[in-house]
Order: structure tokens, then C-alpha cells, then sequence
């Protein structure tokens, strides 16, 4: 049988009705002669609430924190109470002592007053604890025959907390022993996305948006026929809609493009998801959880000639630029490598770089380690940083066979101010950078220019019709 690794995000499980939605989903792929194995968010901006409450203990405000995490206990609870009417003892005492236990980490917290990364993730952890098992018990009642598996015995990582690397070997093994005999024996395991943990046992987390990746890792250590990606747009669209309401669906788009558009900022996929995927060669899909008869877009290997371009436009925010100016001579042998130890030693990932005879440009996540690390550099040069910069990535593997496409980019944005640009780095993007506040309208102008007569063999374009 073959064996289909479905994602569901937070909206996709956000309140009864949508994981109602969601175990209808699971059960038409189950009725197909499919074995899903579930992985789910937490439900939608609990993360984001748990990462509140330990910025509230970590600060002294031990009400403030206590507060949210009742909030979060009644959310839970009633989510729980809607969709599960059997053995409710259970999945209310399992609720409970959760949230006891997490308001006892949030008391201490707040005396200790210090937020290590790894209580970060032992905090944030709550959210695909909570919603994993109470799914599994909703699942459960609605005839599937569902498993719940603690996502950190079988997600293993380094102790990066808070961005951990996951190591594929002991992945690969604890696949074998923990989702394997469960999917032998005709079982649904359910599991939390995003949460992990290292070798000795401790609690990891992927990065933010992980839960992506780890259906992704999940995918790849059982060989699964397909990753399915359960969200709340249609697909991978041509940018994102939130900015540009008119974008069309990607029907079909490659490893390589997906992977470089999650990369410069579409959070409609983890940029690690493509990764696992392209090892074993398994076929990615993109689906809208509340309208899940849409086709959504299929990330293949090889994608198919396309007219247009572009696929698609993504945008980075909160960047900074540093520039780096020499009084003499800057391409001396050793000094690119001195501006670069010092971004090593500060474990800062540079995006994008331009150099000049005397200057070297570069743009970096915007962090609390600049002022660091420009004090650093500035015992090779001078050193100046802005930050609110926002890189805008045109992505598609049919730019080499278009001329004049610099031209044309540029043009569409005239009336914008560029910062730095780059093309070359990937025969697949053009990217370049302006300030944060032109980034919409950029998009939004460049959207129009080469959107304006899409290809319908790659793009949805019946969608468009219809909408006139
Ligand atoms: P989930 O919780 O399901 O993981 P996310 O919020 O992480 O969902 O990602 C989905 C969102 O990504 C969409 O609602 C959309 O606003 C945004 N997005 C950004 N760029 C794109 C794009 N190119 N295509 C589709 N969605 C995009
Ligand atoms: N819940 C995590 C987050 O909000 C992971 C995810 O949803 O992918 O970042
Ligand atoms: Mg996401």
C-alpha cells in the first residue's frame, strides 16, 4: 500500500470545525487504499502565544504568563470537549496535566528570570503536544484507527535548541521502530510537527514554521510514496496572496524553484521541506485544507517548459545591509575571508553579497548580534548598517531562456529605490533589495507585468476567469 505523509498546519487545526475538516481529509485518502501518516501544527498562533507567556515569566510577570497559558488550557479543553465525547476523562486529564505541568515551568521562569533557548523549547514544545493528542482521540471517534506517537522519539536532532539540525541516521531507525509496525498493522500514526529531540532525550524544536519539515524528515525515513502539505491557500501561488489577491495558483513547480522560494521568504513552505523529499525523490503536493478538491501545486523533480519566466515572486523582510568600505585595497588576498570568519564566529548567515574595489556589501537576517558584529568588522574597515531592507526573489527555472529580463524586472519597478541586486548566484532567481516599506508595491508591480498573460499549461488561470 502506498504510504502518504500528510501535513496539516495550524489553520488546517485551528478550532473543531477544521480539524472535523481535516479528519474527513484523512479518511477519503484512507477510503482510496492510502496509509497517511499524520503530522499536525499546533493549533493556529498557539506558538506564538506559548513563546508569549515565557517572555512574560522571563521578565518578572508571572500573571501575565499564568494568564495566557489559562487562556490556552480553555482553548484546548473546549476544542477537546466539542470533538471528543468518549473516554473524555482521559483526553481531559491528559489536557491538565499539561498545562499544570507547563504553569509550573512558567512560575519557576518567572524567579529565575533568565529565558535559555532550551526552555524556549521546552515551552513551545506544548503546542504539538496538546494538539497532536487531542486529534488523535478526535480521529479516533470518527473511525480511523489512529495512534498517537510522541513526535520528539522520532524527530532526533543536534542541541541547536530553538533551530536544531535533525540527523537522518537515528530519524531512519526510530521510523523503523515507532511508525513502521503501527502503518504493519493497519494503524494511523498521528504526530506532532516542529518539536524534536536530541540524542539524550531533551527537547528540540526545527525552527519556526518546522512542521513542514518534519512531515518532510517523516517522508523520507519510511520511503513514503508522497508528502502531502495541508495549508489555507490553493498551492504555491505566483506570490503571496496576502500582498497580491489576484495571485494564481502554480499548478506545477520544481524541487529546485520551491526550494528557492521557500528559501527567500514564501512561508507557505519551511525552506528545509524540499530537502528530504529530493533525496528519495518523492513528489510534494500543496493542498487547501478548506477546499481540499482543489488540485493544489505538485513539487516535482523535473518541472514542465513553462512560457512565462517566472513561477513565482517571494519577499524576505526584516533584513539588514551591512556595508564594509576598505580604505585600501579590498581584494587583498585573506580579507573576503576575514569578513566572512567574523560572520562564522557569530553563527550569522549572510543572504546576499556584492563587492566592489574598495566595498562589500551584505545582507543578513535583521538579529540582535549586528552591533556585535560590525564592532568586529570594523577592525578590518569601516562599517555601516540599516536594517528594515526587504529582498525580493523572482524565481523560475525558464529566465535563462528569456533576454532582457534584467531590463524588464527593473523597469517594472523604476519608480522604486534599489539597494543591491544579484543574479547569477542561481540561474533560477533574480534578486534584489530595496527598503521594507516599497516591498508591496514592488510586488505588486512586478506581479502585474509578468503575470499579465500566464501560461495556462503552469498557471490556474481559470481561477482568474472565474473571478472576473
Ligand atoms: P501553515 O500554518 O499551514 O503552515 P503558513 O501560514 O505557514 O501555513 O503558510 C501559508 C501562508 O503562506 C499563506 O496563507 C500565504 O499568506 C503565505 N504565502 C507566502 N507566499 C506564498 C506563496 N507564494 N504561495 C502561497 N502562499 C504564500
Ligand atoms: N507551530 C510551529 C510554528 O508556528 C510550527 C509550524 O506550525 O510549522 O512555527
Ligand atoms: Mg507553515
Amino acid at each position: 500500500m502506498s504510504v502518504v505523509v500528510m501535513k496539516f498546519g495550524g489553520t488546517s487545526v485551528e478550532d473543531p470545525a477544521a480539524i472535523e475538516r481535516t479528519a474527513g481529509i484523512v479518511a477519503g485518502r484512507v477510503a482510496a487504499g492510502k496509509q497517511p501518516v499524520v503530522v499536525v501544527s499546533a493549533m493556529s498562533k498557539v506558538t506564538d502565544q506559548l513563546l508569549r507567556a515565557a517572555d512574560e515569566a522571563s521578565k518578572g510577570h508571572r500573571n501575565e504568563a499564568i494568564e495566557i497559558s489559562t487562556q490556552l488550557r480553555e482553548r484546548h479543553k473546549t476544542t477537546a470537549a466539542a470533538l471528543v465525547k468518549n473516554n473524555t476523562a482521559e483526553i481531559h486529564a491528559f489536557i491538565d496535566e499539561h498545562f499544570n505541568s507547563l504553569d509550573e515551568i512558567l512560575r519557576g521562569l518567572a524567579v529565575i528570570l533568565e529565558l535559555t533557548p532550551r526552555i524556549s523549547d521546552l515551552i513551545v514544545s506544548f503546542g504539538e503536544r496538546l494538539s497532536s493528542r487531542i486529534i488523535t482521540s478526535a480521529f479516533a471517534e470518527r473511525g480511523l484507527n489512529a495512534a498517537h506517537v510522541d513526535a520528539r522519539e522520532v524527530i532526533i536532532t543536534d542541541s541547536q535548541y530553538q533551530k536544531a539540525t535533525p540527523l537522518d541516521a537515528p530519524i531512519e531507525k526510530r521510523a523503523e521502530e515507532k511508525l513502521r509496525p503501527l502503518l504493519n498493522a493497519g494503524q494511523l500514526p498521528v504526530m506532532g510537527g516542529f518539536i524534536a529531540s536530541n540524542e539524550a532525550g531533551i527537547t528540540t524544536t526545527l525552527g519556526r514554521g518546522g512542521s513542514d519539515f518534519t512531515g518532510a524528515l517523516v517522508g523520507g525515513a519510511l520511503n513514503a510514496d508522497e508528502i502531502e502539505i495541508w495549508t489555507d491557500v490553493n498551492g504555491i501561488m505566483t506570490t503571496d496572496p496576502r500582498i497580491c489577491p489576484d495571485a494564481l495558483r502554480v499548478k506545477v513547480i520544481s524541487f529546485e524553484e520551491a526550494a528557492e522560494l521557500a528559501y527567500f521568504g514564501a512561508k507557505v513552505l519551511h525552506p528545509a521541506t524540499i530537502l528530504p523529499a529530493v533525496k528519495k525523490n518523492i513528489p510534494v503536493a500543496v493542498l487547501n485544507s478548506r477546499n481540499p478538491s482543489n488540485e493544489g501545486t505538485r513539487i516535482i523533480s523535473l518541472a514542465p517548459h513553462c512560457k512565462s519566466p517566472f513561477k513565482s515572486i517571494a519577499v524576505k523582510k526584516r533584513l539588514s545591509i551591512i556595508d564594509v568600505v576598505a580604505s585600501r585595497m579590498l581584494m587583498t588576498h585573506g580579507y573576503m575571508k576575514d569578513i566572512f570568519t567574523i560572520f562564522d564566529k557569530h553563527q550569522c548567515p549572510v543572504d546576499m553579497v556584492s563587492t566592489s574595489e574598495v566595498s562589500v556589501s551584505l545582507t543578513v537576517d535583521s538579529n540582535e548580534k549586528l552591533p556585535l558584529i560590525a564592532a568586529d568588522l570594523s577592525e578590518l574597515a569601516d562599517v555601516k548598517y540599516e536594517g528594515r531592507k526587504a529582498l525580493i526573489c523572482l524565481v523560475g527555472e525558464d529566465i535563462r531562456g528569456h533576454n532582457g529580463m534584467a531590463a524588464a524586472v527593473f523597469n517594472a519597478i523604476r519608480h522604486i529605490n534599489v539597494r543591491m541586486i544579484s543574479q547569477g548566484a542561481s540561474e533560477i532567481n533574480m534578486s534584489f533589495m530595496i527598503d521594507e516599506d516599497d516591498a508591496e508595491e514592488a510586488i505588486r508591480s512586478l506581479h502585474a507585468t509578468f503575470f499579465k498573460d500566464p501560461d495556462p499549461a503552469i498557471f490556474d488561470v481559470d481561477a482568474r476567469k472565474a473571478a472576473l
